[in-house]
């Protein structure tokens, strides 16, 4: 495993990355209602940020075909904008959205609300948005990695929610995906973080079972119980006082 830790010239040009991944956030944080397709959320998010001189890190990645992800209920990651996904009253959506600027990467992922949920995927939301704050909070040097993930199950746990094994976080900077691959549960992982260091926190947690299946068209991941499910990312900067949240507006 190597761990590159960044420079604070490095670290500049991932918030700003990260500014235009926020900025298509909050975009996506009015747009989406009812009637709206994924593919529409796609393409307003393509041009903030091109119209920000960066680049969509996901499209392309591996063959994806959007800018975004958009996994709706019972969709976990990895969900493909289309013309044929239109939002109902009552869903939840996950956007994930990656940017690179200057050879740098912002990546974040939301679950947001269409209209009016259930109470249970309003708590699904709330507890899920939690775990990734529980988490950070233990992105400072000299912490543990195995208390970044461990934080994680603790607030899952609580809300007796089912975590999902397969995907989890993960270092970035000049790649989307560096070393080194945060689970969402302890592991025993006996890393310790320094500053410099630059990681996606990103649990997804479920109303259901942890089990997930990956769909046909070999992207989109789901529960198996088809139960709902919710994912919040943020790329963060490990300091000596704490975490600074690098995808969020400057
Ligand atoms: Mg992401
Ligand atoms: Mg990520």
């Amino acid at each position: 495993m190597s761990i590159h830790r960044k420079s604070k010239f490095e670290v500049n040009l991932m918030k700003q990355a990260g500014n235009i991944v926020a900025l298509v956030h909050a975009t996506m944080k009015e747009v989406i209602k009812e009637g709206i397709t994924t593919k529409e959320l796609d393409e307003i998010a393509y041009k903030i940020i091109k119209s920000n001189k960066a680049d969509p890190t996901f499209l392309g990645y591996h063959g994806f075909p959007g800018t975004i992800c958009a996994s709706i209920n019972e969709q976990v990651v990895h969900g493909i904008p289309s013309n044929e996904v239109v939002l109902k009253n009552g869903d939840i959506i996950s956007i994930d959205i990656g940017a690179t600027y200057k050879g740098f990467v912002g990546d974040s992922a939301w679950t947001y609300a269409v209209g009016e949920i259930s109470e249970e995927k309003k708590m699904l939301l709330k507890a899920t948005e939690e775990s990734l704050f529980s988490g950070l909070e233990h992105m400072k040097s000299n912490d543990r990695l195995e208390n970044v993930a461990g934080a994680i199950e603790d607030v899952a746990k609580k809300y007796n929610l089912g975590i999902v094994r397969q995907y989890g976080g993960h270092g970035v900077g000049r790649e989307m995906h560096e070393d080194p691959f945060v689970f969402n549960y302890r592991t025993n992982n006996q890393l310790v973080l320094q500053k410099g260091m630059t990681i996606a926190i990103e649990p997804m947690l479920n109303l259901g079972c942890d089990d997930v299946i990956v769909l046909d068209d070999e992207w989109t991941v789901v529960t198996k119980d088809k139960k709902a499910s919710a994912h919040f990312e943020h790329t963060v900067h490990v300091t000596d006082d704490g975490p600074e949240i690098l995808t969020k507006l400057l």
